[in-house]
Order: C-alpha cells, then structure tokens, then sequence
C-alpha cells in the first residue's frame, strides 16, 4: 500500500469512512424500499375496486351462501383472480428490475469509491467484478428467484383468503382487512429481501476492494445493537480471507472495516 498520503489516516479515519460507506447503501435500500411500499399501495387500492364490484354482483344477482363452484360462474370472480395475477406479477417484475439496478449500483459504486481511496483504479476487470459480485446469491437462491418464489406464494395466499373469506359469508371490509394484512406480509418479505441483498452485495463488494488494495485483515464492525448471531464476531479481526460472511442473517447491519498496515 501506498505510504504518505495513506499514513496520515488513522483509525478514526477509517472507521468514520467504513461507517459512512454502510450508511449510505442504506440509506439506497431504504428508498427502493419506500418506493416499493408505493407500488403495494396502489396495487392493493386497484384490487379493492376489483373486490367491491365482485361484491356488487353476488348482491346483484341475489346469491345466498355462494359455494366457491358458484363464485367461478361470476365473471368479477374470474376477473378478480386474473387481476390478482397481473398485479403480482407487475410488483415482482418492478422489484426485480430495481433491485437488479441498485445491486448493480452498489457494486460498482463500493469498489469505484475503494479504487480512488487506495488509488487501485477502476478497470473493466473491477466492472466485471462488480456484476459478478451483483448476481451471486446469499443463501443458496438468487434474488430474482426468491423474488418470484415469494409471488407464487403471495399469489396462492390472497386468492385463498379471497374464496375463503367470500364463501365464509364474510363482508367485504373483513375481507379487505384481510387482503391489507397478506399485502403487508408480501412488503415485508420484500423489504428485508431489499436490505440483505443490499448488504451482501456492499460488503462483499467492500471486501473485494480490501483484497484488490493488498489488505490481509479485516475487523468486523457490528451494528451497535447487533445480535446474539453477530455478537461472537464484534470487534475482532480476521485474516481476510476468513472474515464471517456478512450478512450473517436477514436485516443485518455489520460491515468490515480493512486493517491498513500503517495504522498504528
Ligand atoms: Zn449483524
């Protein structure tokens, strides 16, 4: 590593710089998160106009007790279930590709900014790294596929309510709480997906840069109030090629800070 320049940062330098790095691709995660919150929002208050004129036809045509044989001749019934599908299959085809662009964002971006601080540069090998580092996957499934894996589910739950609930007798504000409840479970699982992936891929992208710069330790720099997963691994330092994979659990904020040489 280069001295001079480099020498004069200390480890408050370092720390302050890791810290603020971590924050930042937060703060990215968090506003694709919003902007996905917005886009279930607006799919939810369609599927609602779809609900109440489902509705207005059982009462239109004077059914009691309809049976779910009864709800498939209604035709707001089999409009209700294709617009089920569409309005998924909208969400996750949004979230994949903005989720795709900012994970993409964040690896060249980390190691961009890691160039330029260890003067290591850019090149098309570091872009090359960057997409790579952008597509791997955290827990054995890529996003993407987790991303549809949980629309198929999403999809199976909301139209079971919505037989259930209707064949049940139930009025169409009990099935709507219902509906906002299955909608916020698909969000959540979308909003961790969102923050995990981010982090993966801003710190495995970090610590490539760490490597690329001639860095051999790196300290685990936990979240202030980390849990009992990241807890063993607070504050310690490990050779880089043994540091803990992170993140070591969904929602995880830890990150590594790089061990430079002349630090003292
Ligand atoms: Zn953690």
């Amino acid at each position: 590593m280069a001295k001079t320049e480099q020498e004069k940062k200390n480890a408050k330098y370092w720390k302050d710089r890791a810290i603020r790095m971590e924050e930042g691709k937060e703060a990215q995660a968090e506003a694709l998160s919003k902007r996905t919150q917005r886009m279930y929002k607006r799919s939810y208050k369609r599927l609602e106009q779809d609900i109440n004129a489902l509705y207005a036809e059982i009462l239109d045509k004077g059914i009691e007790n309809i049976s779910a044989t009864q709800l498939y001749d209604l035709n707001r019934y089999v409009e209700l279930r294709a617009q089920v599908g569409e309005l998924i299959k909208g969400l996750s085809i949004e979230l994949e590709i903005q989720l795709g662009d900012l994970l993409l964002n964040i690896s060249i971006d980390t190691i961009k900014e890691n160039g330029l601080e260890f003067s290591t540069g850019f090149n098309m090998f570091n872009e090359y790294q960057a997409n790579e580092i952008a597509k791997q996957n955290w827990s054995g499934v890529k996003f993407s596929d987790r991303i549809w894996g949980n629309a198929n589910d999403f999809n199976t739950r909301v139209m079971t309510d919505i037989e259930k609930l209707i064949v049940e007798g139930k009025t169409p504000e009990q099935l709507k709480k219902q509906l906002i409840k299955d909608f916020s479970v698909s969000f959540n699982e979308a909003d961790r997906l969102i923050r995990t992936e981010s982090s993966r891929v801003y710190n495995q992208a970090a610590l490539q840069s760490y490597i690329d710069a001639g860095c051999t330790e790196v300290d685990y720099l936990a979240e202030s109030d980390c849990c009992d997963l990241c807890e063993p691994y607070k504050d310690r330092r490990f050779p880089i090629y043994e540091a803990p994979f992170i993140p070591v659990h969904p929602n995880c904020r830890c990150t590594y800070l790089p061990v430079i040489e002349t630090m003292s």
